[in-house]
C-alpha cells in the first residue's frame, strides 16, 4: 500500500549536479547516480492516485505508480520487470526525456511538486544493469518470416527487439558508420553517455537482431532488394532535414552552420578519443567547425540549441549568445493557456544553460556580417514581435531595435523540415506530406507491406514518441506476418500529446 502522506513529508529532490567547472573540462554525464537513500525517498512521494494522469502524459503508459510503489519498498527485481514491460530503453528515457508524465502528476493538482519520475526510471534502468548486465531474452521458437528495419534510431531499435523476441529474424539497415541514429552522434556524451547504446546492442544482438552499418538503403541496396529478402519493411529514418534560413543575408558566409553539422563533428571526436581529450571538431571535408576561443551564436531555443551550447563550452568557446524568435516563457504553468495535466509552455533551463552563455529572447538575425574575406564576423540581430496570421507565423522587427553581436560561428538550432528527401521514399513508393512527414494508415502501413514510425511519420518529436511508435508499429508487423497472439501497441499513428486545444 504507498504511503498516501510521503510527499507532505518529503519535498521534491534530484541529486546534485557535477560542479560546472568540473564538468565543462569533460564529457561525462552531468547528474551522477542518485543513490538508493534519495530514489526510495522520493518514489515515497507517489501517493498511486487512483487515477494517474501521469500514465497518459507518457505516450508509453508506464505503470509509473506500480514502480514507485516497487522501489519505495525496495523490491528492485520486480520494479525492472515492470518497468521494462512498457519500455525497452528506460536508461534513454531516464536521461533523455523532457517527462510530459511529471507535468501530468496529480500532485500538480494541489499545487506541489510533481514526483521525480524520470529519476526513479533512470535508477530502475541502472539497477536492471547492475543486476543482471540486461539479460538477453531471445524467442524460444522463430518464426520464419523476416523484417527489415530502415534506420537505428530508437524507433527502429524498439520495433527490432520486439520483433527479434517475438521469433522474426530482424536486420536492422543504418547508413552510419555506428547504431543508435541521433543518440549516437546527435545527442552529446553529457546528456547520454555511449556506454549505454552500446550495451543494448550487445543484449539486441545476442536475441537475434542482425545490424548492418554504412548501407544506404535506396543507394547502397535497392527497395527492391530489400523487400526481395524480406518479408516486411519498417521504415525509421528519422527527421533530419534540417530547416534552414537561406533567406537570410549572409548565410553563405563562411562560419554559418547547421547546428547538427556542429554537433555531429562534436561527437564524432569525443567517440574517437576514448577517455583521452578530443582533437578539434571538424566537417566531413576538414573544414574546422570547433568553438574553441571563438565568440558562438547559437540560433534556436531547444534541444539542439541546447546541446550545441554545451558542447561550445566543452570545446572553450570564448562567449556564446542564444537567440530566440519567440519572448521569455513564463517560470510557472500558465492555468489558463496550457491547464494541468498538459504539457505547459514555461521557461525550460537545461544543465546547459547553468555552464554560461547569454540566453536572448524576442530577437531574430536580419544578416550575417562579412569580415570582408566571406567569414562571418557579427550577427545583426533586431527585437521582433510573432503573431500567427491565418495559420502562418508573421515575425515584424521593432523599428530602431537593431544591434550586432560578435560571431566567428554561427549555428542554425531552428528545427527540422521533416524526414529528407531521399530516393529511399520513391522507391518504396511513399512520399512526403506537407509537413515532411511520411503518413501512416490506422495499421502503420504507408505502403503494402511497408510500414513507418518515430520522427519520419510524426515528424521530429522525442525518444519517448519514438519508441512508443516503434513498439506499435512492431505490433502491427507482427499482425500483418500472422504472429501468435499481440504485442503491445502504446500509441496509435493518430495519437498525439495530452493538450488543451
Ligand atoms: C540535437 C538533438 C537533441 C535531442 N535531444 C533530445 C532529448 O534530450 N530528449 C528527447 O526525448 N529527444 C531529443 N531529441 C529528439 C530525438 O533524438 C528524436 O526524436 C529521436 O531520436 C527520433 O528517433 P527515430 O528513431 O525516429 O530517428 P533517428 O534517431 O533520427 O534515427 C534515424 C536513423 O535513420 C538512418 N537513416 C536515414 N535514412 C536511411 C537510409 N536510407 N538507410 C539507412 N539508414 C537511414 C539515419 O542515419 C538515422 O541513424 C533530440 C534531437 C536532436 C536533433
Ligand atoms: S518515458 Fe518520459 S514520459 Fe514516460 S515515464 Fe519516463 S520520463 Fe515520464
Amino acid at each position: 500500500m504507498p504511503d498516501p502522506n510521503g510527499f507532505l513529508r518529503y519535498d521534491r529532490r534530484l541529486p546534485a549536479r557535477r560542479p560546472v567547472p568540473v564538468r565543462i573540462s569533460d564529457w561525462r554525464e552531468v547528474y551522477p547516480p542518485a543513490g538508493e537513500e534519495l530514489v526510495r525517498e522520493q518514489a515515497t512521494r507517489c501517493m498511486d492516485c487512483g487515477i494517474p494522469f501521469c500514465h497518459d502524459g507518457c505516450p508509453l503508459g508506464n505503470r509509473i505508480p506500480d514502480w514507485n510503489d516497487l522501489v519505495r519498498t525496495g523490491n528492485w527485481d520486480a520494479a525492472v520487470e515492470s518497468l521494462h514491460a512498457t519500455n525497452n530503453f528506460p536508461e534513454f528515457t531516464g536521461r533523455l526525456c523532457p517527462a510530459p508524465c511529471e507535468a501530468a502528476c496529480v500532485l500538480g493538482l494541489g499545487g506541489q511538486q510533481p514526483v521525480t519520475i524520470k529519476q526513479v526510471e533512470v535508477e530502475i534502468a541502472d539497477a536492471a544493469v547492475a543486476r543482471d548486465g540486461l539479460r538477453p531474452r531471445p524467442a524460444s521458437v522463430p518464426t520464419g518470416r523476416s523484417v527489415a528495419v530502415v534506420g537505428s534510431g530508437p524507433a527502429g531499435l524498439a520495433a527490432a527487439q520486439q520483433l527479434a523476441r517475438a521469433g522474426h529474424t530482424v536486420t536492422v539497415y543504418e547508413r552510419d558508420d555506428a547504431i543508435g541514429g541521433l543518440l549516437r552522434y546527435g545527442i552529446p556524451d553529457f546528456k547520454l553517455e555511449k556506454q549505454h547504446i552500446d550495451r543494448r546492442l550487445a543484449q539486441l544482438t545476442a536475441e537475434g537482431v542482425r545490424f548492418r552499418t554504412g548501407v544506404a538503403v535506396g543507394v547502397d541496396v535497392t527497395a527492391e532488394q530489400v523487400r526481395a529478402e524480406h518479408d516486411a519493411v519498417l521504415l525509421a529514418c528519422g527527421a533530419l532535414q534540417g530547416r534552414d534560413t537561406p533567406q537570410t543575408p549572409g548565410r553563405a558566409l563562411r562560419g554559418v552552420h547547421q547546428a547538427m553539422a556542429h554537433l555531429v563533428a562534436a561527437n564524432r571526436v569525443v567517440a574517437a578519443a576514448g577517455d583521452g581529450r578530443p582533437a578539434l571538431a571538424v566537417l566531413p571535408d576538414g573544414t574546422p567547425i570547433d568553438a574553441a576561443g571563438k565568440h558562438v551564436v547559437i540560433i534556436g531555443g531547444g534541444d539542439t540549441a541546447a546541446d550545441c551550447l554545451g558542447v561550445a563550452h566543452r570545446q572553450g568557446a570564448a562567449g556564446v549568445h542564444q537567440l530566440d524568435l519567440y519572448p521569455e516563457p513564463p517560470q510557472s504553468r500558465d492555468a489558463e493557456r496550457d491547464p494541468w495535466p498538459t504539457w505547459p509552455w514555461v521557461l525550460r533551463n537545461y544543465p546547459a544553460h547553468e555552464e554560461g552563455g547569454d540566453r536572448v529572447f524576442a530577437v531574430a538575425v536580419q544578416e550575417f556580417v562579412d569580415d570582408g574575406t566571406g567569414q562571418v564576423r557579427s550577427v545583426r540581430i533586431a527585437e521582433v514581435t510573432v503573431e500567427k496570421v491565418d495559420g502562418r507565423r508573421v515575425v515584424t522587427p521593432l523599428p530602431g531595435s537593431e544591434r550586432e553581436i560578435p560571431a566567428d560561428l554561427v549555428l542554425l538550432a531552428i528545427g527540422f523540415e521533416g524526414t529528407e528527401q531521399q530516393p529511399l521514399l520513391a522507391q518504396f513508393g511513399v512520399a512526403r506530406n506537407a509537413r515532411g512527414a511520411v503518413d501512416a494508415r490506422g495499421d502503420w502501413q504507408a505502403a503494402d507491406g511497408v510500414f513507418v514510425a518515430g520522427d519520419m511519420h510524426r515528424g521530429a518529436s522525442l525518444i519517448v514518441w519514438a519508441i512508443a511508435e516503434g513498439r506499435a508499429a512492431a505490433a502491427a508487423v507482427h499482425a500483418y506476418l500472422g504472429g501468435v497472439g499481440e504485442l503491445p501497441a502504446p500509441v496509435d499513428p493518430a495519437r498525439q500529446p495530452l493538450a488543451a486545444r
